[in-house]
């Protein structure tokens, strides 16, 4: 292809071509580099989404990219049939990092979602006692854990789940940020696990309650109920911790980990936990084609050193605080609220004059900021951790100039 394509072009491609499951801004990018992306075009913008948090390294970080092009040129999958020579360095690298006996290495977050689901499914019949295939998992309304069939079973929103039924059963789902829910929930012997986001993401960024975390581990602790942290979004630095469970002193049983941990460059997930449950599994009865490959294994290593040598947690953590300030300083009827905990934020928006949330982030996206409505009134802010305070306050302008120029 010889000609270059316009954005026009290559939305039309897309919009043609493929199905029709997302709805982008209209924006086509091209090129990304830390916390910048550019259009086709030329336009730079800021990155505000860091795709769903996966880019928390900031685009094309030059120790990842160098991570991925090394090893893709020596060998990129051996499958699981044989061992190859980088997966047990990753495995040894991030069950220290993490602090856990194994690691079950996945390819996306909703993947390792189901590992986990599993892991506490066999857990429970071969070690609690309950008996087969009665195992409950207690979830949350509100819930985001990926896009399976059974991940979509337990969901609260008929956009995840509708039409697409009959549904895995043994799921329970109970509101969030309710203790006294748990609590009930969990009387029922045939409770094997808490599946929880620390903080919902695609919900609209909802931060429970200090306390509810550890509050809830304790809970299932004396029940003999696992405690299954869902950080697939909240994990790896983004919330100012190196885990939102961090901020709690809370140590899941099981935690779950994808995005970030490769820092975007390539589908890595993962799935953590002690020997006592994760040895439930055995060979054969769980896996996949690329799970733990050389490139993917790789690459994680290098984007966790990213997080360790930038202290991307500490970086999550201050400019966070600035940026909730910046935020709430803006005087418009449109914003009723900012929320969130380290670079994880997001504004409610109030439609004014018949302009909703998608205005907002269509005339952000034309001042120069990427960011993209959740659940039609909700902007998620969640920038590359290697932005700088001079950024922050620069993307802080953006927003306001934004909001402010509907009056
Ligand atoms: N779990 C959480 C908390 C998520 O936010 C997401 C994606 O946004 C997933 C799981 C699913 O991850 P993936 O899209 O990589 O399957």
């Amino acid at each position: 292809m010889t000609e270059k394509l316009s954005s026009k072009d290559l939305m039309e491609l897309e919009n043609r071509y493929g199905a029709h499951n997302y709805h982008p801004l209209p924006v086509v990018l091209s090129r990304g580099r830390g916390v910048h992306v550019w259009d086709v075009e030329g336009k730079r913008y800021y990155d505000f989404l860091s795709s769903y948090s996966a880019v928390n390294q900031g685009h094309c970080h030059p120790k990842i990219v160098k991570a991925l092009t090394d090893q893709a040129g020596v060998l990129a999958l051996t499958s699981r049939a044989f061992y190859n020579d980088v997966l047990g360095v990753f495995e040894k690298y991030v069950t220290e990092y993490f602090g856990y006996d194994k690691v079950l290495p996945m390819n996306t977050g909703a993947e390792a979602v189901e590992t986990a689901i599993k892991l506490c499914r066999k857990w429970s019949y071969t070690r609690k006692g309950i008996p087969e295939n009665r195992a409950k998992i207690v979830v949350c309304e509100n819930n985001f854990h990926g896009r399976t069939t059974t991940i979509v079973s337990f969901s609260s929103d008929p956009d995840a789940y509708g039409g697409y039924g009959p549904f895995t059963p043994g799921f329970v789902r109970i509101p969030y940020n309710d203790l006294a829910a748990l609590e009930k929930a969990l009387e029922d012997p045939d409770v094997a696990g808490f599946l929880v986001e620390p903080i919902q993401g695609e919900a609209g960024v909802f931060v429970p309650d200090p306390g509810y975390l550890s509050g809830a581990a304790a809970l299932c602790r004396k029940k003999n109920v696992l405690f299954i942290a869902d950080e697939v979004q909240t994990g790896i630095a983004r919330t100012g911790k190196l885990l939102a469970c961090d901020h709690e002193n809370v140590r899941p049983d099981i935690l779950i980990l994808g995005k970030a941990i490769s820092g975007g460059m390539y589908p890595v997930s993962v799935v953590l936990a002690d020997d006592e449950i994760m040895l439930v599994i055995k060979p054969g009865q769980h896996g996949s084609t690329f799970g733990g490959n050389p490139v993917g294994a790789r690459v994680a290593i290098a984007a966790l050193d990213v997080v360790r040598d930038e202290k991307l947690a500490e970086r999550a953590e201050v400019l966070g605080e600035l940026l909730r300030r910046e935020l709430s300083a803006i005087d418009s009827p449109m914003l009723t609220l900012v929320r969130g905990k380290g670079l994880l934020n997001a504004v409610v928006i109030k439609p004014h004059k018949g302009m909703e949330a998608w205005d907002v982030c269509l005339r952000m996206a034309e001042n120069g900021l990427l960011a993209k409505p959740t659940h039609d009134h909700i902007i998620r802010f969640a920038p590359p951790l290697v932005i700088t305070e001079d950024e922050i306050k620069d993307c802080a302008g953006i927003i306001r100039k934004s909001i402010e120029s509907f009056r």
